[in-house]
């Protein structure tokens, strides 16, 4: 017992004295080693920011990029830049505007207006969601790029407010169903390419929808933006159903229905596989959902009414329900 004891603690003493001279000796070792001592190091960043020699800048960049890249992108975050864009001209001329708000991959865009100004307070509500995305720029995920167009026809607004932009409630004509058409009395989502036919309908009413698919400037404003930017998810907003359709052209499109039933769920408004009341040919989010891009058309409750909070909470639980996917993905 003793003897054996005493050999442990002999061999534990060699074991300790042996791993402070191994500590030793690399010290020693490796003390004269570096030829590129502190001293060059400090010098170089000083003469590097002053003269910019080419030599030193690799090694001050190697070390600084990953301690300022994190500030560099939470200065972003807090500034997502806002711009605006005129994407083209309508039918009678008036500018066709986009509010774009955030950076990221993923492009959503919100449309108001395509059915001008008979459904005028789809052009305030999209004007609201403006206003309330610039000061709320935070609420943008990092993931995402939202891009608002008011008035998607501008024609249909001017003929019942006198004037493109902004507008009073007070300033409509008192019939504003001439404002559904653009200068060419075409119907903005009657135009394009699924189904398409050259009379289409409201209820019983005959309306035109244009000489082909896509004849109309506005139509094909939209449809190259869309393409252009590749922008995944798709809005329109409609009044007056209190419901939500996702596109759909002849064949159930899951995208677009996963995005309607979210919408629905959280403006509360009712959801709806497909619009039956009467025929509809060349409509804009069944054409998107036929080149796999989720569409969907939000039908307000009343054609008076802007319903902001109501389609906030849908807008975000839209843009929550993406920015997870693209976290997800990046996992
Ligand atoms: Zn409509």
């Amino acid at each position: 017992m003793g003897m054996a004891h005493t050999a442990k603690l002999t061999f534990y003493r060699c074991l300790a004295f042996c791993a402070v001279l191994f500590v030793l000796t690399a010290c020693i070792g490796s003390a004269p080693a570096p030829p590129i001592p502190i001293p060059t190091r400090t010098a170089i960043p000083a003469s590097a920011f002053s003269t910019s020699t080419p030599v030193p800048t690799p090694v001050v960049g190697e070390t600084a990029i990953p301690e300022s890249s994190p500030e560099i992108q939470s200065v972003d975050l807090e500034e997502p830049f806002t711009t605006q864009e005129v994407l083209g001209r309508s039918t009678g001329g008036h500018p066709i505007e986009a509010y774009h708000f955030g950076s990221g991959p993923i492009s959503v865009a919100l449309i108001g207006g395509i059915h001008g100004g008979y459904e005028w307070n789809t052009v305030l509500l999209a004007y609201e969601m403006i206003d309330y995305f610039s000061e709320h720029p935070d609420e943008i995920p990092a993931s995402i790029t939202l891009t608002i167009i008011p008035e998607a026809n501008p024609d249909g607004i001017v003929l019942v407010t006198g004037h493109t932009g902004r507008f009073d409630p007070g300033e409509l004509a008192e019939n504003t169903f001439p404002g559904r058409f653009n200068a060419n009395e075409v119907d903005i989502n009657r135009n394009w390419n699924c189904n398409w036919e050259p009379v289409a309908f409201i209820f019983e009413i005959e309306i035109n929808a244009g000489s082909a698919p896509f004849s109309e400037a506005e139509t094909r404003v939209l449809r190259n933006f869309i393409l252009k930017n590749d922008v995944t998810t798709v809005v329109f907003w409609h009044s007056q159903m209190s419901a939500v359709f996702p596109g759909d052209c002849d064949a159930p499109h899951e995208p677009s229905r996963a995005v309607a039933r979210l919408y629905a769920d959280a403006a509360g408004y009712d959801y709806l596989d497909s619009f039956d009341q009467y025929p509809v040919s060349g409509d804009a989010a069944n054409w998107l959902a036929s080149q796999d891009i989720a569409a969907i058309e939000v039908e307000l409750a009343e054609r008076n009414e802007v319903e902001f909070e109501q389609n906030l909470d849908g807008v975000r639980a839209v843009l929550a329900a993406l920015s997870e996917d693209a976290s997800g993905a990046a996992r």
